[in-house]
């Protein structure tokens, strides 16, 4: 042991960290909170020389259920999305070529575009939305809250699979600890 018994580590990633360090430059852990920045190493040829942040930081002192419904509200947004735009693609491709249509026809009778392109328009809205309340959840912003509420509710039409992240950001949303921080 050539190192001095009493020098501070980083828990998280265990490279040494000053004295009276609050955060891990390595890692971007903090010291005090526990919660890591999100962050992007900042990679030189002697190695990590720091970090940047990468978007928007997390608030070190959110309860676990708003941490929690930044990523389910970001999932969300994402495969909200992702159905919106193969949705849309496909009410696209059934408007604008008549064999396309007759051939998912045959597959499925009942597919029409109205039934694509009405979910596809909610879910395109519910996906910007949900990647919003990510976004100000993850600044402790009231906004989250409303907003978070409104997008989970129309999210339940969007079944089964909106209707599924809906659910569990109302949970998030109604959560005790949520409501105690944002009192
Ligand atoms: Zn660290």
């Amino acid at each position: 042991m050539n190192e001095p018994a009493r020098a501070k580590t980083c828990p998280s990633c265990k490279r040494p960290v000053g004295d009276n360090a609050v955060l891990c430059i390595a890692c971007g852990y903090n010291l005090e909170s526990g919660y890591h920045l999100r962050t992007k190493s900042l990679i030189r040829k002697e190695g990590i020389v720091g970090r940047t942040h990468l978007g928007t930081p997390m608030r070190s002192d959110l309860p676990d259920s708003l941490v929690k419904l930044v990523s389910v509200s970001k999932t969300a947004g994402i495969v909200c999305l992702l159905m919106a735009s193969l949705a849309l693609s496909l009410a696209v491709l059934m408007a604008t070529m008549p064999e396309v249509a007759t051939q998912i026809h045959s597959i499925l009778p009942k597919l029409r575009v109205v039934i694509l392109a009405g979910p596809g328009t909610l879910s395109c809205i519910l996906g910007i939305l949900a990647l919003i309340v990510s976004n100000k959840a993850k600044q402790g912003l009231p906004a989250a809250r409303s907003l978070g509420l409104l997008t989970a509710t129309l999210m339940l039409l969007l079944v089964p699979i909106g209707a599924l992240f809906g659910l569990i950001m109302l949970a998030l949303l109604l959560h005790p600890n949520t409501k105690r921080f944002y009192r």
